[in-house]
């Protein structure tokens, strides 16, 4: 565009556009978000909106798109759905009275981690904003959810631990240094869903720790995360800053780690295919508010590791379990209640409406009825939630005296005011209505004096008001009617006098938005000033729905009470696997023991046919330890747990094809991460470890991750589910490995699964006859028959040898013992070798390294 021709709005437009370029601007025009240029080409596309222009039939044409600002909350969300960040530039006053271009500035940047809009968030979960500060090998990780005030913060020792708290925060947007450039693009890697954004490494300073209360000593990288959130939000969203005012750290150690993996195999928020429906939180969430959610599902990302709050929680559950009367009229009370820690976030950061007020006199309504429902409970976590639920009655006064009872959804329209709360607005409210009364009078006094009957008074957003009088009567129309706008069956008239009282009733409109406006602002002051008591409320409000939900679900599915402490052993009599036990039906799931403990039975080792039940049996045991850290009750006749600091799992093929892993490399850096990180209080799920490799390096490999488990120092509690039969011979050279299998009928030919768990090892995989089951080929059944009967007979001759007629690929035995393993291995490698490309350096150090093999 050649600049001589830019009206001054253009260039208004161009200067703000040119601070944001990296965003989508969205430039207010009236009752419109426009977008002009480029982002208006970008977002019609994405928007489905219609790309229109300014100046349409002039050279200077500009690319324009526009949608409604009162509905643009959907539209900023597909842009940010998109990738897009965008900037919302508001009139900052009064085009009516505003003299030359109407000011504008940017108001809030919004991005993934900064949106704010009800619609775009999932009330049962967070949108957590976080930044991660690298520093030498540890990190400093803060995340905040502004909406609800959460302000967390930690240092992590390495990348991998890094990754799984990240991976259980499942920050929308994630900060980082310039400085970290080539780090982002490993970090993209990890987490795809998240969105990242780079920003200055200076931004990563020590603010934090003077802007905000918490004991944050010796976190001095968490303190750097969490300054730069603070920086990102001054310069896109300033408002929020309000809501942040603590700085809560934590350590690690503190909850039960579960690493990605093992979220992702035990299903707890997601089943395997991402549906929340068949996980355990779909099966333990029965809370009644979005903030009970919210908390049952943090309970169930965060299992503590301190026996004592573990025990306050069963104490609370059993309460309310055993107290049936007390949990329905609590129940009552909390479905009575409103999402109160994103209201008061709304009502800090000045973006309450009249409906959020409403929302939170009704809430602390039901906390008051709460109080008193809690007034005789026993148990400390108990009546320590209702200390928390003070006594606010003045801030719900203010709030019946202010508010009508059902305000209006969009404040523009004012009328949520009530009447006798504010002199002056009663006043011009009389004025409007007297002015009103005034009009209709006027109505009929005009018919009478003109004798037209059909006369109409009416109103509109061109003309204010005007009388109407139709074709037929025009010739009684009297001399002061001034003539305003010809239809096509009849004229529109005003009268001076008419005007008077238009400008009247408009004026006293005006007024009245105003002082409604600033009513309302003072009203969110008045009960911002006890944001500290609201949040307490609302926190001890999302804990007792926690609770609550907890003691239904252990009634419901008939759960128990765990017992804790810090031995090292475990023990469940009769432990069940809640949610395949849901999906049965109760009575189908056959109950089943363990017993792990360090002197006696580190190990045990399951085997069994396939679909015999030991991975439901291992998940299950890791369920119930979960259960009973995140301070619930769980599925089993009795169980007492030692205290587990991490749960390990390697169960199933979670493929990471997307990073560049193939399913074996995925396993063998589970399985290392296992054997590096195991302690004394680890929980360790190995199901089948090394079966995708040959036979021969997966029974190599599972055999020395078995002995090297059990001669670890710590003796991590373990379940090892393996097919390899071989490995049952280990119980033989290893006191604490316990064989165990699933016992199965055999009857005509069939298997049935008895489900039950029986100490010694398995006699047959069963594989085939499962194969059968699934309805592989009548022919490809029979012939795996036949092979298994040579391979079973060949055992000890190296090489099998199948019938002529077979003409089938030579294979290996199943059953050759592991130094046949290591021969044909050096005899592989030996016909891999082409002597003729190698230098006489490699040839040596090669027959050095072959020679020392074969001595092994
Ligand atoms: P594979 O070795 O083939 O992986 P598996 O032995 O690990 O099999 P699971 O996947 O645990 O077997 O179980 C197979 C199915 O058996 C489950 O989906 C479930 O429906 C049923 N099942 C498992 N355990 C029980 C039980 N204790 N009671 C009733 N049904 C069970």
């Amino acid at each position: 565009m050649e600049p001589a021709k830019v009206t001054p709005m253009m260039q208004q437009y161009l200067q703000i556009k040119e601070r944001y370029r990296d965003a989508i601007l969205f430039f207010r025009l009236g009752d419109f978000y426009e977008m002009f240029f480029e982002d208006a080409h970008t977002a019609a596309k994405i928007l489905d909106i219609a790309l229109t222009s300014r100046n349409k039939n002039e050279e200077s044409s500009v690319p324009l798109c526009g949608v409604p600002y009162h509905s643009a909350e959907p539209y900023i969300q597909k842009l940010l759905d998109a990738g897009h960040k965008v900037a919302v530039c508001e009139q900052m006053e009064d085009p009516a009275t505003a003299k030359g271009v109407v000011k504008r500035d940017v108001v809030r940047v919004i991005t993934p981690g900064t949106v704010t809009a009800t619609e775009a968030l999932d009330a049962r979960g967070n949108n957590f904003l976080a930044a991660v500060c690298k520093a030498g090998s540890a990190f400093g990780l803060a995340f905040t959810d502004i909406t609800t005030g959460e302000f967390r913060c930690t240092v992590l020792a390495d990348e991998s631990a890094l990754f799984d708290e990240l991976g259980r925060a499942q920050p929308a947007e994630l900060l980082l240094s310039d400085r970290d450039r080539q780090w982002r693009e490993r970090l993209a890697r990890e987490f795809p869903a998240a969105h990242f954004t780079t920003v200055s490494d200076a931004t990563f300073n020590a603010d934090a720790e003077a802007k905000l209360t918490g004991d944050v000593a010796g976190m001095d990288e968490a303190v750097r995360a969490a300054s730069a959130i603070l920086h990102y939000l001054e310069t896109h969203m300033a408002d929020s800053l309000k809501v942040l005012r603590e700085l809560e750290p934590y350590q690690p150690s503190h909850y039960l780690v579960l690493d990605e993996s093992t979220r992702i195999n035990l299903e707890l928020t997601a089943n395997y295919r991402g549906d929340r429906k068949g996980s355990l939180l779909h099966i333990l969430d029965f809370t009644s508010t979005p903030m009970g959610a919210r908390r049952l599902r943090q309970w169930l990302l965060y299992p503590l590791t301190d026996e004592k709050p573990i025990r306050e929680r069963h104490e609370a559950v059993q309460e309310l379990v055993e107290n049936f009367a007390l949990r329905h009229e609590i129940k009552g009370s909390l479905t009575r209640i409103q999402d109160l820690e994103r209201l008061v976030g709304r009502v800090v950061a000045g973006t309450a409406l009249p409906k959020d007020l409403v929302a939170i006199k009704e809430t602390l309504g039901a906390v008051d009825q709460l109080r008193e429902q809690l007034a005789d409970v026993g148990g400390a976590l108990l009546l320590r939630l209702r200390a928390s639920l003070v006594d606010l009655r003045e801030v719900a006064e203010l709030i019946a005296r202010a508010i009508v009872d059902e305000p209006p959804l969009a404040i523009k329209d004012g009328g949520f005011i009530r009447g006798g709360f504010d002199s002056e607005l009663d006043e011009v409210r009389d004025l409007r209505a007297h002015a009103k009364e005034w009009i209709r009078q006027f109505e009929a006094g005009e018919r009478r004096r003109t004798g037209i009957s059909s006369l109409k008074v009416r109103y509109n957003r061109v003309f204010g008001y005007y009388i109407e009088v139709t074709n037929s009567h025009l010739k009684s129309v009297p001399n002061d009617y001034l003539r305003k706008q010809t239809l096509a069956n009849g004229e529109r008239f005003i009268t001076p006098e008419l005007k008077e009282y238009e400008a009247r009733v408009l004026n006293s409109e005006s007024l009245i938005e105003k002082i409604e406006h600033v009513l309302l602002a003072r009203v969110r002051e008045q009960v911002a000033v006890q944001y500290a008591a609201l949040k307490a409320i609302g926190n001890a409000l999302a804990t007792l729905d926690a609770l609550v939900s907890l003691a239904e679900v252990a009634e419901a599915h008939h759960f128990s009470r765990p017992q804790i402490d810090t031995d090292v052993s475990l023990s469940i009599r009769e432990g069940r696997h809640p949610v395949v036990e849901a999906a049965l039906g109760r009575g189908a799931f056959v109950p089943n023991d363990c017993v792990i403990d360090p002197e006696t039975q580190q190990i045990v080792l399951l085997t069994g046919p396939n679909m015999a039940g030991k991975s439901t049996y291992m998940r299950q045991v890791a369920l119930i330890v979960i259960l009973t850290q995140m301070g619930s009750f769980v599925p089993c006749a009795e169980a007492r747990i030692g205290v587990v600091d991490r749960i390990f799992t390697r169960i199933g093929a979670t493929d990471s094809l997307a990073r560049g892993e193939s399913t074996f490399m995925v396993e063998m850096k589970e399985t290392a991460n296992v054997l590096h990180h195991a302690t004394c209080r680890s929980l360790i799920l190995l199901d089948e470890v090394g079966r995708g490799t040959s036979t021969f390096d997966g029974i190599s490999i599972a055999w020395a991750v078995a002995e090297a488990l059990h001669d670890a120092p710590g003796r991590p509690r373990t379940l090892f589910a393996t097919h390899y039969h071989e490995l049952t011979d280990l119980a033989f050279t290893r006191e604490r490995i316990k064989n165990f299998h699933f016992a199965v009928k055999e009857w005509r030919g069939d298997i049935i699964f008895l489900r039950n768990l029986v100490p010694g090892a398995a006699s047959h995989s069963y594989g085939i006859h499962v194969a059968r089951l699934a309805g592989m080929p009548a022919e490809v059944v029979s012939r795996s028959k036949e092979i298994l009967a040579q391979l079973e007979s060949g055992q000890s001759g190296g090489r099998l040898h199948l019938t002529a007629e077979l003409q089938a690929p030579t294979l290996q035995p199943v059953q050759m013992g592991l130094f046949g393993a290591a021969e044909t291995r050096l005899r592989e490698e030996l016909s891999r070798l082409d002597p003729s490309r190698i230098t006489p350096i490699e040839a040596l150090n090669m027959l050095y390294r072959l020679s020392e093999e074969a001595k092994k």
